[in-house]
Parts: C-alpha cells; sequence; structure tokens
C-alpha cells in the first residue's frame, strides 16, 4: 500500500521543514502544497490581477500550468516551465497565495494535482486541507502546531536570517491575519481533521517533533 503522510497546520508551525525531514527519514519524497498556491499568487501578482477577483484567478489557474519537481536540494516549483522556487517567499506572495486559495475552483485544481503526484509516489504533504480533502485515506495524518508568539518567533528568525527588515509585530500581526484568513474561509478552511494526530511544537525541539511524527506513523503503518 501507498505510504502517503498529511500534516496540516497553521502558518509557521514548522510543517514544512519538519515534513522535509520525515520524508529524509523515511526515504520518500515531500510535497509542499502552500507552494503551488504561491505560484498561483506570485502569477497574479507579476500580471497585475487583483486577487480579490474570483473569475480572473480562477481563469489564471486554469492556465497556470504549474509543477513540481524533486531534485536533491528539495522541492522546485514551476509555471510553465519557469522555476519560481526562489521568488515565493515574500510576505506579499503568502498574503497572495493565501487569498487565492480561499476559491473554490483554485482548490479544486490543486487538490487534483496533489492527489495524482501522492497516487503516484510514496511521499509526505504538507498543508492545510491533506488530512481531510487531499488524502483522507493517509497512512497518518498530523496536526502540527504551536501558539502564534512562538510560530512568530521563529518566522521571524528565518527571515532574519535571509535579511529581511520585517519587525517580530510585524511579523505576529501578518501571521495572525494569515490564520484567521485560512481558518475562516467558507471552503475546505484550515481545522483539525478528526482522525489526525494534534503534535504542539510550542516546548518541542525540532528533532523532538520529526521522531514524535516518526513514531506515529511506525504506529499507525503497523496498527
Ligand atoms: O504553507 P504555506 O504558508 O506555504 O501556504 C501558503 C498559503 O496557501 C496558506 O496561507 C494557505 O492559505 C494556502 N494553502 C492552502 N492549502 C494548502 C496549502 C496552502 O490553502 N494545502
Amino acid at each position: 500500500m501507498r505510504l502517503n503522510i498529511g500534516i496540516d497546520g497553521p502558518v509557521g508551525a514548522g510543517k514544512s521543514s519538519v515534513a522535509d525531514a520525515v520524508a529524509a527519514r523515511l526515504s520518500i519524497l515531500h510535497l509542499d502544497t502552500g507552494a503551488m498556491y504561491r505560484a498561483l499568487g506570485l502569477t497574479a501578482l507579476r500580471r497585475g490581477i487583483d486577487v480579490q477577483d474570483e473569475e480572473a484567478i480562477v481563469a489564471l489557474c486554469r492556465d497556470l500550468g504549474v509543477s513540481v519537481r524533486h531534485e536533491a536540494d528539495g522541492q522546485h516549483t514551476f509555471v510553465r516551465g519557469e522555476d519560481v522556487t526562489g521568488l515565493i517567499r515574500t510576505p506579499e506572495v503568502s498574503m497572495a497565495a493565501s487569498t487565492v486559495s480561499r476559491y473554490a475552483q483554485v482548490r479544486k485544481e490543486m487538490v487534483r494535482i496533489q492527489q495524482q503526484l501522492a497516487s503516484e509516489t510514496d511521499m509526505v504533504l504538507d498543508g492545510r486541507d491533506i488530512c481531510m480533502t487531499v488524502l483522507p485515506n493517509a497512512t497518518a495524518k498530523i496536526f502540527l502546531t504551536a501558539s502564534p508568539e512562538e510560530r512568530a518567533r521563529r518566522r521571524f528568525l528565518e527571515m532574519q536570517a535571509k535579511g529581511m527588515s520585517d519587525t517580530y509585530e510585524q511579523v505576529l500581526e501578518e501571521l495572525k491575519k494569515r490564520d484567521d484568513q485560512d481558518m475562516n474561509r467558507p471552503v475546505e478552511p484550515l481545522r483539525q481533521a478528526p482522525d489526525a494526530v494534534l503534535v504542539d511544537s510550542t516546548h518541542l525541539g525540532f528533532d523532538e517533533v520529526v521522531d514524535e511524527i516518526l513514531r506515529i506513523v511506525e504506529e499507525k503503518s503497523h496498527g
């Protein structure tokens, strides 16, 4: 049977780096689904398309040609063959991704691609709707979270290391805004699946979180 692991959670819970490490330990791939919504947000911003204009965004999404490729240094995300991996992590793109991901037709298209990829190979997928929608039959389902302040602190340190000038207060405010938008949208809002295991990383180190998830995967795989 396919080994598919779903990790959902709010902004800055560390899903992506944790999913990377879990996938590496299991020698399987990691699909960062947020990167696909980010690629759409980026393309809208570049083309001057209003992210609030649902019809225009849905049309853009259908025409996006988004794809991912796994290389030695991890996932690369492409829009019509252009590698946009290095362009999708700015605060502007984060907010645009959160806005375009509210639209039902956008989600439908992204979920279709993600399910296709997950059916082809063993994978860890991280996102917001993985356990409820993308992989309802996942081997293991995890809801990874931490307090907003701790998530903002981690994101702030990450951004500082990249030379970005945002203050901690700005990062916390942006994170709460995005949490609110992700949790209160009408279509597939972020929430913990009833059969997902909660991992609260507020007081856990990175390796402890990875070990805990591997333990859950082991338990679920062998009943
Ligand atoms: O995970 P990441 O922060 O890269 O995701 C960017 C945005 O894409 C999120 O704020 C969320 O609104 C959206 N997203 C989603 N469903 C997913 C992954 C991301 O709605 N599976």
